[in-house]
């Protein structure tokens, strides 16, 4: 969490401000994306991991890459992330991993943790989410960074889904109105993620119609519409929606059939 910066750089920085070129032990070429490491570094497993993603974003969304760059660099430290990008990227200070958007580049800055696989699936879906539309509200941007973070199988057992049943046992629901109010990645705080990954995964999972409702919205911007804001949106799929997602909080499903054609 906390660790993006989505599209807010788009144009303003400057690649040549950047820090001296570390030396790269890693260069690697594949169909989506390059990367470049200052240490040894499975890429092949990165290559795996983010292969799988593409291949759901679009079966479940319909997104597919643009052919547009996409570069990924890792780091070995956060003292060498920071040195590289903390003068140019200021937000980074206070991230694990952020992306930067350049023209028709786009940049992808990581350092080793733990969280590794997360972070780079959490970029990655926000880079080819910005290839596909032109801007996506916030929450929604980052609810569905947070739910493809995850592989698919980790999500069922995955501490926020437990985290979500028992808030849901005693009568919580994700409030939308307060998650549209949201502008910049800055003032979420972690109550706003839970909620955005939580309605995401309401409108992949519920149903055929929950999910083809999310696609046709992202398709409307896709297509260069400016949709009604999604609440709004929501209402035209009837009074229901708000019933249907406190019955789908008290038992969260993921369909692990990744096409919409296969949904219930
Ligand atoms: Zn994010």
């Amino acid at each position: 969490m906390f660790r993006c910066l989505p599209g807010l750089l788009i144009g303003i920085v400057s690649m040549q401000a950047f820090a001296a070129e570390p030396k790269w032990l890693v260069q690697e070429q594949f169909e989506t994306f390059s990367l470049l490491a200052d240490f040894r570094v499975d890429a092949q497993e990165i290559q795996t991991q983010l292969s799988e993603l593409t291949s759901e974003l679009s079966d479940v969304l319909g997104i597919r890459p643009t052919g547009e760059p996409i570069q990924i660099v890792l780091f070995e430290s956060r003292k060498n992330y920071l040195a590289y990008l903390g003068s140019t990227v200021p937000t980074s200070r206070d991230r694990r991993a952020v992306f930067v958007r350049k023209g028709s580049l786009t940049s992808i800055y990581c350092y080793r943790s733990d969280a590794l696989t997360a972070d780079l699936r959490h970029e990655m879906t926000h880079a080819l989410l910005h290839q596909h539309v032109q801007f996506l509200p916030l929450w929604m941007d980052e609810g569905l960074a947070e739910y493809f973070e995850e592989a698919p199988l980790r999500r069922p057992s995955s501490p926020r889904t437990k985290s979500v049943r028992w808030k849901a046992a005693v009568g919580w629901s994700p409030d939308l109105d307060r998650l549209e109010r949201l502008a910049v990645a800055g003032d979420m705080d972690s109550t706003d993620y839970r909620d955005s990954w939580s309605l995401c995964s309401f409108l992949l999972n519920e149903s055929k119609e929950s999910r083809a409702f999310l696609c046709d919205y992202l398709k409307l911007i896709h297509e260069g519409n400016a949709p009604p804001r999604f609440s709004e949106y929501l209402t035209t799929a009837g009074p229901d929606w708000q019933v249907r997602a406190k019955t789908y909080f008290r038992k969260p499903m993921f369909q692990t059939a990744a096409k919409r054609s296969d949904l219930k």
